[in-house]
């Protein structure tokens, strides 16, 4: 068991207590006991990180981009040698596995070490104007941003935010979600260690609808970018549009995977198993919509649900475990919600369904069969380990299927036949399509959804696009001028 922490927040460089005096508790999902309590940041916060952000903000966009990614890198050095007690956290707030939270905290180390090494290669263009002028763009930082965070993936995705915005020259308030903030905090204290100038990375803590609500409205920040549920996407544009924020919107899914009879079906078996219970399922691209083309859909079924009922669920400490807990009380009751309205809608319950004894939140991977499409168990995002089965004839069934949601983060074809991978990645509408396997995340390469799950994207050097404004200068050599006539 990992001790409790005490945090507070990072305010211009400083450990900052709420404006209050207010703190609240953080529980650790596998005992349900409190493991943790941190400021409650709420308007009054937000407003002094902003002042804060706002104030580091011309001397950082002009400190040279090879010094700012010097300073990503020594954060990502700080981080690595505290590799151990990050992965502890991160277990001990979210509830999952220690083997899935090494692996986050090492992802994580390797993307601010990207941004390291991007923030010098952050090019403008040369424009081939017409003769006499000299026309260039320079990719400038857009202010202050608002980095808001989900509570799945709390330290990776807070780093996700934070590599591009400050490579780029931006300052930043970063503000986790309520039920998982230690590692962010923590981070901020690194920042603080690693040399960062006070004000360029700022860390809050408190409600969404109070610290998260005020820098979608704050007059300074110009730039949001969210990783959260749609509707709190819907909402947060309406608010930003006040101020005319640029936002960045990474939001849910009901991502698919199409099992073709030519695939290879035990990886096709294990692949989406991971694809639908890593981390509990509380995975923005979990592949929580399996179809299976009829041929092999009945042996699908029997292996997939034999290899669900075998994944063990329990203390995310013991590395003999699969599954950890589910990340709050309340989440583990929208599973249990999500269950009985899929039995109601006559859905084939044929494995999990329930959730363990004893204290903690966990819940046993959970398989539908027969889920027709229009089913809400297929159309709405459970977040956590129920996996829908369904059926399909052949390819153009199975696209419009895989097509026929709200959602477009992602997807995963599983077959042995090249055309059909290639048309599949060209005809399904969503940001990334996996070929034979279910999930994997590269800093390299962009992510981020269409349709509702969003706009924009992370990670890569596309991500550095949501934290620039493009500035074109024009320069005459003596080229013609329009004038007016006298
Ligand atoms: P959430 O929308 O409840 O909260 C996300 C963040 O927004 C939290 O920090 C919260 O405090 C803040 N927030 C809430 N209301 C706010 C408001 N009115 N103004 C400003 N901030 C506000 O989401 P969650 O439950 O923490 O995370 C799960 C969701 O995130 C799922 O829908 C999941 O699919 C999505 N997600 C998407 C991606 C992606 O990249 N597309 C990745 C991970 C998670």
């Amino acid at each position: 068991m990992v001790p409790p922490r005490d945090l507070e927040m990072i305010v211009g460089g400083e450990r900052t207590c709420a404006r209050s005096g207010e703190r609240f508790d953080v529980v650790n999902p596998a005992t349900a006991q409190r493991y943790a309590s941190v400021p409650l940041g709420t308007e009054e916060d937000a407003d002094l990180a902003v002042a804060a952000a706002a104030a580091a903000f011309e001397p950082w966009r002009k400190t040279p981009a090879t010094a700012r990614g010097a300073l990503l890198a020594a954060l990502a050095r700080l981080l690595e040698a505290r590799a151990t007690e990050f992965a502890a956290a991160e277990t001990a707030h979210n509830g999952k596995t220690l083997a899935d939270a090494e692996f986050d905290v090492a992802g994580t180390v390797a993307c601010l070490d990207y941004y390291a090494g991007a923030a010098n290669k952050l090019f403008g263009q040369t424009i081939p104007a017409p003769a006499d002028y000299f026309v260039y763009t320079r990719r400038e930082p857009v202010g202050v941003c608002g980095l808001i965070v989900p509570w799945n993936f709390p330290l990776a995705i807070a780093v996700w935010k934070l590599g591009p915005a400050l490579a780029a020259g931006n300052t930043v308030v970063l503000k986790p979600a309520s039920q998982t903030p230690v590692t962010a905090l923590m981070l901020g204290e690194l920042a603080v260690q690693a040399g960062f100038p006070p004000g360029v990375v700022n860390v809050i803590s408190g409600p969404g609808a109070r610290a998260g609500h005020r820098l979608v409205t704050h007059p300074d920040v110009a730039k949001v970018s969210l990783t959260g549920e749609t509707t709190t996407g819907q909402n947060l544009m309406r608010e930003a549009a006040a101020t005319l924020k640029r936002v960045t919107l990474e939001l849910g899914g009901k991502s698919p995977a199409l099992v073709f009879a030519d695939a290879d079906l035990d990886l096709a078996v294990d692949g989406s198993l991971f694809g639908v219970f890593a981390n509990a399922g509380q995975v923005c691209d979990a592949r929580s919509r399996i179809f299976v083309q009829d041929r092999v859909y009945d042996e699908f079924v029997t292996r997939f649900t034999d290899r669900a009922n075998r994944l063990r669920v329990g203390d995310p400490t013991d590395p003999a475990n699969h599954i950890g807990a589910i990340t709050s009380a309340r989440q583990l009751e929208k599973v249990e919600q999500y269950v009985e309205i899929g039995q109601r809608e006559g859905a084939k319950l044929v494995a999990g369904g329930t959730r363990l004894d004893g204290p903690g939140f966990f819940y046993r991977p959970t398989v539908f069969a027969d889920v027709d499409n229009g089913m809400r168990i297929a159309r709405e995002e459970i977040f956590g380990p129920v996996a829908c089965v369904g059926r399909f004839s052949d390819y153009d069934d199975g696209i419009s299927k895989a097509n026929d949601t709200p959602y477009g983060l992602a997807a995963t074809v599983w077959t042995n036949d090249l055309t059909t991978a290639h048309r599949a990645a060209e005809d399904i509408r969503a940001g990334g399509v996996w070929i034979n396997t279910s999930e994997f995340l590269f800093n390299e390469a962009p992510f981020g959804g269409m349709k509702a799950s969003g706009y924009g994207r992370e990670l890569s050097m596309h991500a550095l696009d949501a934290y620039t404004e493009v500035k074109n200068v024009g320069v005459s050599l003596g080229g013609h001028m329009p004038v007016f006539e006298f």
